[in-house]
């Protein structure tokens, strides 16, 4: 999935932070806003749409945290929080007041930006896909996270579920084992491929599904795999 033209605003009163942040994103091909304290942020954020925002905790107007609640208050937009803080409690409150990842300073950039995309990836595929869907004689329903084929329930685990959400919410579109692998399991496990293997093997198993003559899922030969449309 393409990243291009996604709109990510930085909360940062550093500017050295904020330039080398958006040198970085907008290498990624984002588009990037800026603000140096809460307030500008908040008010650029009811403002506009952004995509994704990434926040510092330590900022001079109001503290990091209090952001993270005002923001939650309107918006859904996941947020990065970035900070010196370490502690668990703060990691913890900070995802309770409901910010999606945290890290912490100083920051390799490699692995920020792959949250970042990461972030980006599940909040584009999951959005607009609150519906049940009806795919063959399959029953998917993300809000209950229950799988039903016919009348009969079936116990898929989290990522068995998720695996099977995905390939559903296009039958017949090719997922690719990269982004399967760093949608389910996360962007450092892109080249584990035998993780997925191994999990669509436990899916059609659950599925009655028969790997030769497939019903549901098939194998897109060093590609991916697509639900049967
Ligand atoms: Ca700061």
């Amino acid at each position: 999935m393409k990243l291009q033209q996604q709109n990510i605003l930085i909360i940062e009163d550093e500017a050295q932070i904020r330039k080398f942040l958006r040198i970085s994103l907008e290498a990624q091909g984002l588009n990037v806003d800026e603000a140096s304290t809460a307030t500008a942020g908040l008010s650029l954020a009811q403002a506009n749409n952004h995509d994704l925002i990434v926040l510092d905790l330590g900022l001079p107007d109001l503290d990091g945290q209090v952001v993270i609640r005002r923001l939650r208050q309107h918006l859904k937009t996941p947020v990065i929080v970035l900070s010196v803080r370490a502690s668990e409690d703060e990691k913890i409150q900070a995802l309770d007041n409901g910010a999606n990842d945290y890290v912490t300073k100083p920051f390799a950039i490699g692995e920020l930006m792959a949250r970042v995309r990461a972030l980006l990836r599940f909040n584009q595929t999951m959005v607009s896909t609150r519906d049940r869907i009806e795919v063959h004689d399959l029953l998917i329903d993300p809000d209950s996270r229950e799988v039903f084929r016919g009348e009969q329930a079936l116990q898929l685990s989290r990522k068995e579920f998720d695996l099977l959400h995905l390939l559903a919410i296009k039958p017949g579109r090719i997922l690719t084992h990269q982004l399967l692998l760093s949608t389910i399991w996360g962007d450092s496990f892109i080249n584990e491929t035998h993780y997925l293997r191994i999990l669509v093997g436990h899916l059609r198993q659950k599925l009655g599904d028969d790997p030769m003559q497939p019903r549901y899922i098939l194998t897109v030969q060093g590609v991916g795999y697509r639900l049967k449309s």
